[in-house]
């Protein structure tokens, strides 16, 4: 049986007063602080990492995918992903590639991008940042939120405000207050990054990919090959170093703090024996550079809002008349048997866990396609709120929809949205569920969004 104690109730400082207060500092939350502090909100942005960017910093995911139309020949995507993209390429802290079947992609430093978010939240004066600052709650008056608690150093404090957007990827803020969420039967996997040095000259040497050198290894050394195999993909920013995705752990529910720690634990083992593998095998000039500072998480919860977004939303290119942000990217599921990634152009692409390919379709050849979706404003309005949203990873969308929409040039927009929608919101005295999707779309396209 569970043991608890209780823990009396306690008055606790109000640390800041503010029209938005954003949980979660990923890109998804920056940008949602960002735009709405340009639209004259104050706002406070809790991170309870001390970087800024989540993902995109924290975990070391260092790919954003097209910012284009399927035919690769339409700008679709602008706004702040192109913005701080523009910041970085100015900086020479990216790389501009191209994949065939997905167009133009970016890979960038990691922590060029969080001292670039950095920046960007420091030239808004109206932006009150607080780091290492974990949203543990909120306080809650019939369907509107009046405060999020945080536990900081400084010990357990509240913020005011008007509008409150949860960004925090799990609903940490959303779940607390008792708003409505819910999760798939099977999430997709955590995974968790190591950066190595010293991969190009054995490679160079030998002639040969590392991992086809070492994989017969895997037994010996207890590297679950069960999880598929890892991806040891160059970072390219700077070009001799690798980023190692590590195992794809799955059945991981990365919202419980002790499943949390059990597979950061189990990720850097096998970190530990890849670097062994390849040592014995290759030699010792590899060197471990430095591990992510969060684990990779790609799913926990799901707000349940106004509309969930389904498969058929998205790969029939349905249009949405709130639509606040569009996309490309496949629906891509990584699961125990392997990854599938599935097209707007009807084609799909599985990879089993040993990493072989298929293509197949799984859409008859119509003659022609969708080249984009549409992400629904819908989708970020938890049902009954009146002053919350959500961004980021917390949207409602089904598995597959989920697989598509999750990639970061779209999470990105919903964060945009969310602090766009929230200015509406508080300026015309109404609730988050009476915005009006017009208005929401020339506001967003009136700051760079390219929603026409
Ligand atoms: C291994 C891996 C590889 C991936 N590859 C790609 C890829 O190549 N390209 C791509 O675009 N996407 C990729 N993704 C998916 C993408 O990274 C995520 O879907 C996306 O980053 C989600 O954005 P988010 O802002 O919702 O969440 P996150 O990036 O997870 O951000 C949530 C933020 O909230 C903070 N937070 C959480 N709880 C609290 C709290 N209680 N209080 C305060 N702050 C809190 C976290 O610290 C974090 O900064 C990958 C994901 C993983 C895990």
């Amino acid at each position: 049986m569970m043991k608890s104690i209780h823990e009396p109730a306690r008055e606790i400082p109000v640390a800041y007063d503010c029209d938005l207060c954003v949980i979660g500092g990923s890109c998804t939350g920056v940008f949602a602080a960002v735009r709405a502090a340009r639209l004259g909100m104050s706002v406070a942005l809790v991170e309870s990492n001390i970087l800024l960017g989540g993902m995109a910093t924290a975990a070391q995911v260092n790919e954003w995918h097209s910012l284009y139309d399927a035919t690769h020949q339409q700008q679709i995507i602008g706004g702040l992903t192109a913005e701080v993209l523009d910041r970085l390429r100015r900086k020479h802290a990216l790389v501009d590639l191209m994949r065939e079947e997905r167009g133009p992609y970016a890979l960038f430093n990691s922590a060029a991008l969080a001292l670039e978010l950095d920046a960007l939240v420091q030239e808004h004066e109206s932006i009150r940042v607080f780091l290492k600052a974990a949203c543990v709650g909120g306080i809650r008056e019939g369907n509107a939120l009046t405060a999020a608690i945080l536990e900081d150093k400084s010990g357990r404090r509240a913020i005011r405000a008007r509008m409150f957007v949860d960004a925090s990827g799990d609903g940490d803020l959303l779940r607390r207050t008792g708003f409505a969420a819910w999760r798939n039967e099977t999430l997709q996997p955590v995974s968790y990054q190591l950066l190595i040095a010293g991969l190009e000259q054995i490679e160079e040497r030998t002639g040969k990919g590392i991992w086809s050198q070492i994989r017969h290894l895997s037994k010996d050394f207890d590297y679950p090959l069960e999880n598929a195999t890892p991806w040891i993909n160059p970072s390219h920013v700077p070009a001799d170093i690798r980023n190692v995705y590590g195992p794809r752990l799955n059945g991981v529910d990365a919202s419980n703090a002790d499943e949390v720690t059990a597979a950061i634990l189990e990720s850097r083992r096998c970190h530990r024996a890849l670097l062994e593998m390849i040592k014995s095998r290759l030699g010792q000039e590899v060197a471990a550079v430095s591990l992510a500072h969060s684990l990779g998480v790609r799913e926990t919860w799901h707000a349940r809002c106004m509309h969930r977004l389904t498969a058929s939303d998205l790969l029939d290119g349905i249009s949405f008349s709130d639509r606040i942000g569009r996309g490309t990217y496949p629906v891509d599921i990584h699961s125990s048997q392997g990854t599938l990634l599935r097209y707007l152009n009807g084609k799909e692409k599985v990879l089993d866990r040993d990493g072989k390919v298929t293509w197949r379709r799984w859409r008859e050849d119509m003659g022609s396609s969708p080249t984009s979706y549409e992400i629904p404003y819908r989708c970020l309005v938890p049902e009954s709120a009146e002053n919350l949203l959500v961004a980021g990873r917390l949207l409602d969308a089904d598995r597959e929809a989920y697989g598509g929409v999750r990639v970061m040039v779209n999470m990105n927009q919903t964060g945009e949205a969310a602090g766009v929608a929230a200015w509406w919101a508080l300026k015309q005295g109404v609730t988050v569920t009476q915005v009006n999707p017009r208005e929401l779309r020339r506001a967003l396209a009136d700051g760079g969004s390219l929603v026409p």
